[in-house]
């Protein structure tokens, strides 16, 4: 009988198998069109000054329009078009496209707006990536100060030097450089020190509970700590109570980034919020909410 169940077992995981590849290889060959077809489309979240309550800049975050199945996010496509190779061509999409966005905000009179896209590894080191950067800043006129970019301390540790000599050229050029998700991988304060970075970006999972959880608490008070003592600015990801809010800002956290001030937005509603002028410690949730 065990047996007899154990062989359906098998078959059960051998069926679910295939399945998953099946579903692995569709979405792989749906990716491949879905640049041509136009299905990405980029939102955007504001990122606030605590000192001020105003936007000290957004981060562009990517969505597929899926046919099907509707609004996908990142974490169900990202990684298989990293591991398929199609995240270069996305990321060589993503640019220009941020580049473009920003121009036309400045054109509508929004000033000094800036945006951050997010870099994966692959296309850090891609021999393409330094002059998809400089094309799209000339083809749009904008100023390098305006556009940001966020690696990961994965990235960073995936070829450090290598990724170091690009982010030096990067800076050298005038862009902002942040190290996104900080505290959740291992690099070195020693590293640290040499990287020509601006921003240490906490990531959420410390913030989450961080009134309650001493551990957390305390690697967010070393963060702010560090990005004093080496004058880099600390923004927090994922705020989405008052009661985190008033914690950072009493911690002394210079921003802070998550649902409480705004989801990430379309660019029709965030175009909105940017006219707004909004203050976001006077009125946390601007006027437009979206998913
Ligand atoms: P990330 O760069 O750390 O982005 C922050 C993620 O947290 C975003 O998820 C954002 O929507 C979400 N978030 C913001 N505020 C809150 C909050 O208050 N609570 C919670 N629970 N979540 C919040 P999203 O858009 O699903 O992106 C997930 C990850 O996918 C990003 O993490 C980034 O690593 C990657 N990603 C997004 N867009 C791109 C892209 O254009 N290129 C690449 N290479 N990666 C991207
Ligand atoms: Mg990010
Ligand atoms: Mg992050
Ligand atoms: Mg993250």
């Amino acid at each position: 009988h065990a047996k007899k169940s154990g062989g359906n077992n098998f078959q059960f995981f051998t069926h679910r198998l295939n399945e998953i590849a099946h579903e692995r290889f569709v979405l792989e060959a749906e990716l491949r069109r879905a640049l041509d077809r136009e299905e990405f489309v980029l939102y955007y979240q504001p990122k606030v000054d605590l000192s001020t309550g105003r936007f000290s800049g957004m981060e562009a975050l990517i969505r597929w329009q899926h046919p099907a199945h509707g609004l996908m996010l990142p974490e169900s496509f990202i990684r298989i078009a990293e591991e398929s190779g199609l995240l270069t061509q996305i990321s060589k999409w993503i640019i220009p496209t941020v580049c473009r966005q920003i121009q036309q905000w400045q054109q509508q009179g929004i000033n000094s707006v800036s945006a951050a896209v997010n870099l994966s590894a692959s296309f850090f080191q891609h021999p393409d990536f330094e002059e998809t950067i400089e094309d799209s800043l000339l083809q749009t006129g904008i100023a390098p100060e305006c556009l940001e970019l966020e690696l990961t301390e994965a990235t960073i540790m995936s070829d450090p030097q290598r990724v170091l000599g690009s982010m030096a050229a990067m800076k050298a050029l005038g862009l902002q450089l942040s190290i996104d998700d900080f505290g959740t991988g291992y690099s070195s304060l020693s590293y640290l020190k040499k990287l020509p970075v601006d921003k240490l970006k906490i990531d959420q999972s410390f913030i989450h509970n961080i009134a309650r959880d001493a551990d957390n608490a305390a690697v967010v008070r070393a963060v702010i700590s560090i990005g004093r003592s080496m004058q880099l600015r600390v923004i927090a990801e994922g705020v989405e109570n008052a009661s985190q809010l008033a914690w950072l800002q009493a911690e002394g956290s210079e921003e802070a980034q998550g649902y409480y001030f705004s989801r990430p937005l379309p660019v029709a509603k965030m175009t909105a919020l940017l006219k707004q002028r909004a203050n976001f410690l006077h009125n946390p949730r601007g006027k437009t909410q979206s998913k």
